[in-house]
């Protein structure tokens, strides 16, 4: 069938529907895939001029803008209230955005902008770098809705590839620009074609770090049925020397960013985390990945699989729920970033009856505060990652939320963490700051998120790659 996103972007069908109301009240301006699907079209046929002007006329101002791009790069200025550069924030500052690129940065009275350039005025809102999402598994969705073990088994390919493509949808417009996506759990590679298509705009996303299948010690992951019963599991089973070594390199080959071990898990139903890999097989995971230019990150929660995976080399710990102050002044040491994962906790302990405000705290709740406290007093890096897909697509504030108000954490730190944190611990020197040569990711919110975290709820821009996927 022909270009099938011409339908979802430029008729009034649900998705579309769904996509303004994701953006709250945003309007969705439009899409670059599709955009330039769209310009391609107008620039083989004799018709150009005037597609282009019924595309003006259907989508508004930013398309003749994008008509710009297509030709030669399109300049546009952005004056909004405030600035804040993935560090502080300035006000009285503009940003010229020239193709996919941010060209100038600073004072408004600095600023000079080529003859022609179009001015995006953004009054009340500060603009900042597009948010990083550091724990996401767009191909779940929160299991208060489905378990993990239903959607796992039960849930087709197809059905969840298509919801997947709803959540990249919501997450780019709660304006997540780059999400490093932390395993497709049983999924597949599903997550490879989803990059491809938000890459080759077929279909609006961030831009994806992906882990594909991730890696579990066999036998310690799930789901699990009748022992007679050989059911698919939500990640590749690998040990020993020689399995080990295959699953890294098959991972790797089939388009793994980054690879994900579980280096602990509970064994059984009911029973505590316990260490799963050896150190030896978590070593020659990293040693395997490392040669490929890939970095490592280890889900982990027990004060022994945060050490082993530590001492392998691992970039970043997933949750981390029970690590000591030893722990985390060794992963300091080594240079190991924390992702706590602080919604996906209350989330869950939220779907097991805890009722947040009323009841009192479960004792995982009270852990996670204590082992919080502990890897903040070692100084040890945090990555801002919530393990959205626990928890609904398009709600990844919750977590900087949270570490503001359940964990006492500064704002501007979480702010900083979210941007420029994040795109330096996952070696994204392209994005996360507004300086000059990096992409044009960028977000407008009003109100001042650097003071309340919650002004990144009322996302009114998004732009990735210089495109607007949303505007005032
Ligand atoms: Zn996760």
């Amino acid at each position: 069938m022909a270009p099938t996103g011409m339908h979802l972007y430029f008729g009034a069908t649900p998705n579309n529907q769904l996509i303004m109301k994701v953006a709250q009240g945003c309007k969705l301006v439009l899409v670059v895939g599709f955009a330039y699907t769209f310009l391609s079209f107008m620039k083989r046929s004799s018709f150009s001029r005037l597609g282009l002007l019924l595309a003006g006329f259907w989508l508004g101002p930013p398309v003749s803008l994008l008509a710009q791009t297509f030709s030669t790069p399109a300049t546009v200025l952005l004056r909004p209230a405030a600035v804040f550069d993935g560090e502080s924030l300035h006000s009285g500052w503009v940003v010229v955005v020239t193709g996919d690129k941010i060209t100038a940065a600073g004072p408004a009275s600095q600023i000079t902008a080529p003859a022609g350039t179009r001015s995006l005025e953004l009054p009340g809102l500060t603009l900042l770098p597009g948010l990083i999402e550091g724990h996401s598994h767009l191909l779940l969705h929160p299991y208060n809705e489905t378990s993990w073990n239903d959607q796992v088994l039960t849930e087709s390919q197809a059905l969840r590839v298509a919801r997947a493509t709803a959540h990249a949808q919501k997450t780019l417009l709660a304006g997540f620009t780059t999400a490093r996506d932390l395993g497709s759990e049983g999924a597949g590679f599903a997550d490879v074609g989803l990059k491809q298509a938000i890459n080759q705009g077929i279909i609006p996303g961030p831009r994806l770090l992906v882990a594909t299948l991730a890696l579990v010690a066999t036998g310690s992951y799930g789901p699990k049925l009748s022992v007679d019963v050989n059911a698919p599991q939500g990640a590749q089973e690998a040990d020993g020397v020689d399995g080990i070594v295959r699953a890294v390199r098959e991972q790797i080959g089939k388009g793994a960013d980054i690879i994900k071990v579980y280096a602990d898990y509970r064994w059984g139903q009911g029973e505590p985390s316990r260490p799963t890999f050896s150190q030896e097989e978590l070593n020659l995971i990293v040693q395997t990945a490392r040669a490929a230019g890939r970095p490592v990150v280890a889900h982990a929660s027990t004060p022994e699989g945060m050490r082993r995976a530590t001492l392998a080399g691992v970039e970043t710990i997933e949750h981390g729920d029970n690590g000591t102050p030893e722990i985390f002044k060794l992963m300091k040491q080594r240079g190991v970033a924390l992702c706590p994962t602080v919604a996906a906790g209350d989330a869950v302990s939220q779907y097991q009856g805890w009722r947040k405000g009323t009841t009192p705290e479960p004792e995982r709740i009270q852990q996670k505060r204590i082992s919080m406290q502990a890897a903040r007093k070692a100084g040890v890096d945090l990555v801002v990652g919530g393990d959205v897909g626990v928890f609904t697509h398009g709600d990844n504030v919750r977590e900087m939320e949270q570490l503001v108000q359940d964990h006492g954490l500064p704002p501007l730190d979480v702010l900083r963490a979210a941007t420029s944190g994040n795109a330096r611990i996952f070696h994204l020197p392209d994005r996360g700051s507004i300086r000059p040569g990096l992409l044009a990711d960028l977000v407008a919110v009003a109100g001042d998120p650097t003071r309340d975290v919650k002004a990144l709820r009322q996302v009114k821009l998004v732009m990735k790659g210089g495109v607007l996927y949303a505007q005032p």
